[in-house]
């Protein structure tokens, strides 16, 4: 029954594929730009100091064991994801208007938001609502969705031109888009472009939002790792809450714990701001909880003991944001040093939008032909669509970049 004309095979992942083809590279100067994981300034995996610390706490532990967690995951887990995102002086979670599951990483959280939409979410005036990406947005957005059969649909966001936000398109979109659609938002650090709104910028989407009842859906897989401050980059999710939307959260605890791997993240279903959110978040909990069962049954232990154990203690926390300094820090003088070379280089164009995109991802605007030349010439990988990882960048190859980048776009 699986006949090619069934199971036809699917091409390969591209940012896998391109991982694979880095890794059979033998050139010694060959650079990875491709996957979305921190480097220090050697190109190596960095374990945070404070996860070290947290795992040496952990198996300290004489009541350490490898029992099932409860299906909604670790509470501690929970009730601290609930603040570091929504703030410890939240109206939404001193009303108890949050329902929050531990999930699998980010991807999870994505997965059972979609999932959650694709079963209750069917408003009277537009029952089969469809899901809005940025254009472009991470390529994974797409997969997940369609997984649950929500349509998806998409508003202008990247503008090639200025290499920045194409804002009055974007809103444009939203404002077009029928009643009560659902719209998905990268809360900071925007996945692929860097590119995120601005606060004012922010307020007014939260404006046609709000005109155009749309359901927000904040996918948020970089915080603290963006600016560098937890608080900056939770701000978009936190003024949606004050306006008192209903929306959803996905976590992600990879890329600010580097627990990549370990798959640490939660999801959070925000009530709006009426009387009867508390009793919302009551039923939409139990009903999330059925979803999770069905799917994973519980959520794995041992990255989310990791970051409960950071999330709960003061002296560990602040050490944790002295880590998401040093890393959001060295990406930012990356972006000021690879600017800096393209300019005394008199490469061709502007770079200023180096600077100014935020977080592991930059759009640089080079071509699909150009991308492949640095790739061939110069063994410099980054994907099709001309981003990269900042992080993948160090002092000792930057220059190197630099002139590969200066040749292609010559
Ligand atoms: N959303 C976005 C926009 C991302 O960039 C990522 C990480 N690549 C994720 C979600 C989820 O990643 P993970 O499942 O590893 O937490």
């Amino acid at each position: 029954p699986f006949g090619a004309d069934v199971v036809p095979k699917a091409p390969e992942d591209p940012l896998f594929g391109l991982m694979a083809a880095y890794r059979k590279d033998t050139f010694d100067k060959k650079v990875d730009l491709g996957i979305g994981a921190y480097r220090d300034d050697n190109a190596k995996p960095w374990v945070l100091p404070v996860v070290k610390k947290a795992d040496a706490l952990l198996h300290s532990s004489p009541d350490l064991n490898h029992e099932y967690l409860p299906i909604a995951g670790l509470a501690e887990f929970t009730s601290a994801s609930q603040k570091l995102i929504l703030g410890a002086d939240s109206p939404a979670i001193a009303s108890s208007r949050v329902a929050s599951l531990q999930t699998i990483s980010g991807t999870g959280a994505v997965h059972l938001g979609a999932l959650f939409l694709s079963k209750f979410y069917h408003p009277a005036h537009n029952p089969n609502p469809s899901v809005y990406f940025s254009a472009p947005t991470w390529a994974n957005h797409h997969q997940i969705f369609s997984n649950v059969k929500l349509p998806i649909a998409t508003y202008p966001y990247f503008s090639p031109k200025t290499r920045g936000l194409d804002f009055d398109g974007m809103l444009a979109a939203i404002e077009a888009a029928p009643r009560g659609s659902i719209v998905l938002l990268h809360a900071c650090a925007h996945n692929p472009t860097g590119v995120d709104p601005t606060r004012e910028q922010w307020r007014q989407i939260a404006d046609v939002m709000a005109a155009r009842a749309h359901f927000p859906f904040f996918d948020c897989a970089y915080q603290g790792f963006a600016s560098g401050s937890l608080d900056r980059d939770a701000w978009a999710v936190r003024h949606f809450v004050e306006r008192g939307f209903e929306l959803l959260v996905a976590q992600s605890y990879a890329k600010n714990f580097g627990l990549y791997g370990e798959r640490a993240g939660c999801f959070h279903f925000v009530a709006g701001a009426g009387a009867e959110g508390a009793d919302t978040a009551v039923r939409v909990a139990s009903q999330l909880a059925i979803l999770q069962r069905s799917e994973i049954s519980n959520p794995p232990a041992y990255g989310a003991r990791i970051a409960s154990a950071v999330l709960n203690d003061a002296a560990l926390f602040a050490e944790w944001e002295d880590n998401l300094r040093t890393m959001s820090g060295r990406i930012m003088a990356m972006r000021e040093a690879l600017r800096a070379k393209l300019e005394a280089l008199g490469t061709p164009g502007t770079w200023n939008h180096v600077t100014e995109q935020i977080g592991m991802f930059s759009f640089t605007g080079l071509t699909e032909k150009q991308v492949l030349a640095v790739r061939e010439k110069d063994h410099v990988y980054m994907t099709k669509n001309g981003r990269i990882s900042m992080a993948g960048l160090n002092t000792g190859n930057v220059d190197y970049v630099a002139n590969a980048i200066d040749r292609a776009v010559r």
